[in-house]
């Protein structure tokens, strides 16, 4: 008969039963109480543990959980150069009867994983169990995976953070430690936010914000390096909610040092800030920046520097006509030769388009200046070859000089600027240096340029007449319209003054159109009014010539006033058809097929090529006013005058002769066929009434 056991019996009998049962268990494990004391265990468990049964025998030292774990200084990541930090975690996590997983590592290498889950009865914490996962060949490959993503997480050379819910560091690889400066020891616990330079007071708030939204977030950012400097950093943070990581952090942050690219990115934006693209020459913007710098050293030992202002001479025909991609070779190997040219000290930097400067860094006297100067038109008159065009640049320099002719950056470069200028106007490939009297010349080039815009708009302008007549001198055959503008402060302003400076500037297109169309319809309303049919000679310079619709302006000018074409002349230069002979030949032709008239202005001052001449379809020339002046004793001018007229003949052209002022003059041109003549011997030019007036006396009428 089985008596019923007492209560204390009846436990021992389960007691007994259970270690039955876990005596029989394959893996190891341990039971532990409320108090963290070891309560029952197995063979295993003591084999896992590498202990004896005595040391886990009642009262024995490694029954206490917490001593356990701190004795077993590889449990966790066995092999972490600190092994306390993860028995720290873990024994924080048995207090409070987390649930855990952890690797074990044992001293031949292995590892282990490890299970702790809590024990609840009532819902009240019993106790824990912890026991040895049991398939031992997934724990070979997760020993082998958890190996290789160690030696992964300890050598890569990004910084690796895991941080836990509350953005405690947990871990830290070696690159995370010598990013920051800090010894892992030093991170682990700490808030990863105080890594942050303090510049940053807003990163903990984004990464929470964004973390929360996307599940990552990446940024760059500032660590604070322990020795007080600032390391840029990348940052790429995420979630870990991989529940077989068996850690306790939370967040993955990923840490790349950009220290190196940073800078090189500086470095390559202050040099695209610094220099031209094209060339890779230092811009206007170095250029200032070095010369100040240089000035105030040439100050200090009473140097002397020369700043050279170049511009090339036919640039914008080339990038007009061949285009861009050539125009940039020629700039590029432009800026090459002048490189060559210079010694090292020496700077060459492009100021834009096709203007270049060079700052000669110190020289002796301003002669050296020349010589530099003498070689770079040396160097830029050799043809340049692109692809099958063989193309001729040549510069005109302006030279400036330290102190001289300035004491900054600024006024150094604007007077070799205009010193260029200057170079240009007295005939290209050439140098010039400064001088105050330039300078004097350019403000008032300046002041009429600006004045200049207005003219038109305001009135200003106006035509006077100057009549031609036959051989002889009483019959008149036209007049030249010739420019006048009244400027209502300065006075008459003569045509040599505006003329050249509104043909640099571009307002020659619109001044010419004005003569051209007040021109014709002044003749119209004189045939009008009773004159017999005279013709009218215009002034065309260069730049309208150029002109693509410049026959259509005369066209319009023609069609608008009713003037028929063989009442209008245009008076063109040699050099303005020399200019591009093959564009200007067009025009011409197209003006002669409308029945407008051709004279060569000036004829004997340019080219006087009049076998090349005779290609263009012209009616008349025009002997300029310097050989008619000293026709009397000068013989080469007569000898010119004469020939012209001859060759002319020969050539079925007609001659007018200007400037006549003497009837000796007037005398020996009709001696010798001139066809036609005007001057001030027969009137100067007039305006408008007296013209009419003048006219009208002489005319017979119709
Ligand atoms: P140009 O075409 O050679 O004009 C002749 C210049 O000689 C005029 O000077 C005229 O007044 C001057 N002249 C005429 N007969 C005599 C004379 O017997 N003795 C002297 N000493 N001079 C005489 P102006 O009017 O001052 O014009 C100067 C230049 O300005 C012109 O030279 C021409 O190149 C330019 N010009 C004038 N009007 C126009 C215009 O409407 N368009 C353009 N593009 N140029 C113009
Ligand atoms: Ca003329
Ligand atoms: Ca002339």
């Amino acid at each position: 008969m089985n008596r019923p056991l007492s209560p204390a019996a009846e436990a021992n009998r389960y007691r007994t039963c259970l270690q039955v049962v876990i005596a029989s268990l394959p893996q190891g494990i341990g039971i532990f109480d409320e108090n963290l004391q070891l309560r029952e265990w197995n063979q295993g468990f003591g084999d896992l543990l590498h202990l004896s049964p005595e040391n886990l025998s009642v009262g024995a030292h490694f029954t206490d959980l917490l001593r356990l774990a701190a004795g077993n200084g590889r449990l966790g990541c066995g092999r972490a150069e600190n092994p306390e930090i993860p028995v720290q975690h873990l024994t924080d996590q048995a207090r409070q009867f987390q649930p855990q997983w952890f690797t074990y590592v044992h001293p031949d290498g292995r590892s282990q994983h490890i299970q702790c889950e809590p024990l609840s009865v009532d819902g009240a914490a019993a106790g824990l169990i912890v026991r040895a996962a049991i398939d031992p060949h997934h724990h070979d490959e997760c020993a082998e995976r958890d190996h290789l993503a160690l030696q992964g997480f300890m050598r890569t050379p990004d910084g690796l953070i895991l941080t836990d819910d509350a953005y405690c560091i947990r871990q830290a690889n070696p690159a995370a430690c010598q990013i920051t400066g800090h010894e892992l020891p030093d991170l682990i616990g700490q808030s990863i936010f105080g890594l942050f330079s303090p510049q940053q007071p807003k990163i903990a708030d984004d990464v929470r914000e964004r973390l929360d939204q996307f599940g990552s977030w990446s940024g760059e950012a500032e660590i604070l390096h322990k020795t007080g400097a600032t390391i840029p950093v990348n940052i790429r943070l995420a979630w870990l909610d991989d529940p077989q990581a068996n850690t306790s952090a939370n967040h993955i942050w990923i840490l790349t040092d950009i220290t190196e690219l940073r800078h090189q990115t500086e470095a390559r934006l202050r040099h695209a800030a610094q220099h031209d693209a094209l060339t890779d020459l230092p811009n206007r913007q170095a250029l200032l920046l070095h010369l100040d710098q240089w000035l105030s050293n040439a100050c200090r030992q009473q140097g002397s520097m020369a700043v050279m202002f170049i511009d090339l001479d036919r640039f914008k025909i080339i990038n007009e006509t061949l285009g861009h991609p050539v125009g940039d070779e020629v700039l590029r190997a432009v800026a090459r030769s002048l490189s060559a040219v210079v010694r090292e000290t020496d700077y060459v930097a492009r100021l834009g388009g096709d203007e270049f400067a060079i700052v000669l860094r110190a020289i002796a006297m301003s002669a050296d200046a020349a010589i530099v100067a003498s070689k770079i038109i040396a160097a830029l008159s050799q043809p340049i070859e692109i692809g099958e065009h063989r193309l001729h640049t040549s510069p005109s320099i302006g030279i400036s000089i330290f102190p001289d002719d300035g004491g900054d950056s600024d006024a150094l470069l604007r007077h070799a600027d205009i010193a260029m200028y200057h170079a240009k106007a007295t005939g290209r490939n050439s140098f010039q240096f400064f001088s105050t009297e330039m300078n004097r010349a350019t403000s008032e080039r300046l002041d009429i340029e600006s004045k200049l815009r207005h003219a038109i708009d305001r009135g200003e302008l106006l035509l006077h007449f100057q009549p031609q007549f036959a051989a002889g001198g009483d019959e008149p055959t036209g007049v030249e319209a010739l420019l006048r503008w009244l400027h209502p402060s300065d006075g008459m302003i003569g045509p040599d003054r505006f003329i050249p400076i509104a043909e640099e500037t571009g307002i020659i297109n619109v001044i010419g159109e004005w003569v051209l169309r007040r021109a014709c319809h002044q003749m119209a309303d004189w045939i009008a009014t009773g004159l017999p049919p005279l013709r009218m000679a215009v002034n065309v310079s260069a730049r309208q010539l150029r002109r693509r619709d410049f026959s259509e302006t005369v066209a319009s000018a023609l069609a608008e006033s009713g003037l028929p074409a063989e009442r209008l002349e245009l008076e063109i230069t040699e050099s303005a058809v020399m200019d591009n002979p093959h564009h200007a030949s067009i025009t011409l032709q197209r003006l002669r097929r409308m029945g407008v008239t051709l004279a060569i202005d000036d004829f004997g001052t340019g080219y006087s090529s009049l076998a090349y001449l005779k290609r263009f379809p012209i009616n008349r020339l025009k002997i300029d006013r310097s050989f008619v002046t000293d026709i009397e004793h000068d013989l080469n001018d007569r000898a010119i005058a004469l020939g012209t007229i001859a060759l002319a003949h020969s050539l079925g052209l007609k001659v007018i002769a200007e400037g006549v002022e003497t009837s000796e003059q007037h005398d020996l041109l009709c001696g010798n066929d001139c066809d036609e003549v005007q001057g001030y011997l027969f009137s100067k030019p007039l305006d408008s009434a007296a013209a009419f007036a003048f006219l009208h006396a002489r005319c017979p009428a119709r």
